[in-house]
């Protein structure tokens, strides 16, 4: 590993000089609560430019990203992101909004807030669309709160929220956030919502049925009609977690299939780059019964100028300050605007292709528990290498990583034992593809022949197996100088 910034350097090196600071009036410190004042002086590396460009762009070199290598990571569509995106959601006018800015200044962005809400409800065949949410599962809580105003508002006694388990982690968590009891239903043999179990357990007290569809198997709920009938006569919401909508655009939509609320990951469907923790967006959907319970402001059109309209009384009011994360929005608007209709299907088709594609060519190798035709991504299971060598879905991962290529996701969804979840995306070339399987190929080989070189794997990495857990529950990330800066000295 390389040094962190502050080992590096020497005494009186310097990047800038700076003239010295004017000696501040006494008066500025004392308006400074004394805790926030600092009681020794801090003393900072000294470096030169070029040391601190060499110690950034190194670091950089060491992040493995979708500008670099294939990174087929499930449930995440990490796609390649164009990188028009970025310049255009960079310019100056964007970039510098301010939200308390008068809205006759702004009719550009709200025009945009505007004109991508139209495009959302006619991908989605959904009603409306709230920005405010900044992430999925921000989208998901968003729509449980409406799913939550609408049955208050219709004196209904709703207490449960049943989910697959299929689900994503973060659906029961969101309807749990808003007092929900959690019924979860076997899937069937076919790794779809088994429709006896959803009779069983669905009643009158039942406020939302939560899925996805393809679901996280990768794939398509083809009883959806009947599942939508099911839960509706039972005065149930069908809401639809849209993190990823890359199998269906322009193919079908979830109002179609009978969706009452949904949300659409911007960051993963559309393009802005994620995987880092931000920034995103969950734009939640409604169809017509749900709008006045949308989150405010939502952004209308009154004689010819657009505004923020907080006409909703019924409104759960707003999840986040101001109006979403805007420039997600902007990169959104701009991919769906270069690709046009005919693209976004070309997306859908081209995404299943690819998994499709992945999935015949590797299943001589790997189990694949569910063998039939997958949406935009396909789950394999290691539990045959674990039997037979030892090797776990894991290591299969960390090996991967050796090969440049970045794991998939792996242990989801967890009805899939050893599970390994790709995604390769309808960015990825054939050869790309061709290499992946080349190189699972080659895995599959050193399982048998060499386990321990898949044990011990990555090795070609700055660091090795890291805790998995660590990092999350004993988060440290303050440098504490062995010896006061002497190397500096
Ligand atoms: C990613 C994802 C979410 C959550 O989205 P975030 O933006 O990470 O909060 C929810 N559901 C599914 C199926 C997902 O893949």
């Amino acid at each position: 590993m390389s040094n962190l910034i502050f080992e590096k350097g020497n005494f009186g090196r310097e990047g800038v000089s700076v003239p010295a600071a004017a000696k501040p009036k006494k008066d500025i410190y004392s308006s400074i609560p004394d805790t926030f004042l600092a009681k020794k002086n801090y003393d900072f590396p000294y470096l030169s430019e070029l040391d601190v460009i060499r110690h950034y762009v190194n670091l950089s070199r060491l992040n493995f990203s979708i500008d670099t290598n294939f990174y087929p990571l499930g449930s995440c569509t990490m796609k390649y992101n164009p990188k028009i995106n970025e310049e255009l959601s960079s310019m100056k006018g964007f970039v510098n909004l301010h939200p308390y800015q008068d809205q006759e200044d702004i009719q550009g962005a709200l025009y945009i807030i505007h004109d991508l809400e139209k495009m959302l409800c006619e991908i989605t065949g959904m009603n409306r669309f709230s920005f405010q949410p900044s992430a999925g599962a921000h989208g998901e809580l968003t729509g449980m709160l409406m799913i939550r105003a609408y049955h208050c508002a219709k004196n209904n006694k709703k207490t449960k929220v049943i989910v697959p388990d299929s689900s994503h982690g973060t659906n029961p968590a969101s309807a749990a956030m808003c007092g929900y009891e959690i019924v979860q239903i076997k899937s069937n043999e076919n790794g779809l919502v088994d429709i006896s179990e959803l009779k069983k357990n669905i009643d009158k007290e039942t406020a939302a049925v939560m899925l996805t569809n393809p679901n996280t198997l990768g794939l398509f709920e083809e009883e959806i009609k009947e599942i939508a009938d099911i839960s509706h006569a039972k005065g149930a919401l069908l809401y639809y977690d849209g993190a990823n909508l890359n199998a269906l655009l322009g193919i079908t939509n979830p109002a179609l299939m009978g969706f009452d609320v949904m949300h659409i990951n911007l960051h993963k469907t559309f393009a802005t780059p994620h995987g880092g923790g931000g920034p995103g967006s969950g734009p939640v959907g409604v169809t017509k019964e749900l709008i006045e319970f949308l989150p405010v402001p939502l952004v209308d059109k009154k004689d010819n100028q657009f505004y923020f309209n907080y006409d909703f009384p019924r409104s759960i009011g707003k999840v986040k300050a101001f109006y979403g994360n805007f420039l997600v929005l902007v990169k959104a608007y701009i991919y769906i605007l270069s690709v046009g209709g005919l693209g976004l299907k070309e997306i859908s088709e081209n995404a299943v292709l690819n998994a499709n594609y992945l999935k015949e060519n590797l299943k001589k190798y790997f189990d694949l528990p569910y063998d039939k035709i997958c949406m935009h991504e396909t789950v394999f299971s290691a539990a045959r290498q674990k039997q037979e060598n030892d090797i776990s879905a894991l290591d299969i991962a960390k090996r991967l990583i050796d090969y440049g290529i970045h794991p998939p996701t792996v242990y989801f969804p967890l009805i899939v034992k050893e599970a390994l979840m790709i995604e390769p995306t309808e960015t990825e070339s054939k050869e790309t593809l061709d290499n992946f399987i080349e190189v699972m190929k080659k895995i599959y080989a050193e399982s048998k022949t060499n386990p321990q070189l898949l044990k011990e794997a990555p090795h070609n990495t700055p660091v090795r197996r890291l805790n998995e857990v660590k990092a999350a529950m004993d988060l440290d990330l303050r440098w504490n100088p062995q010896k006061p800066f002497d190397n500096h000295r």
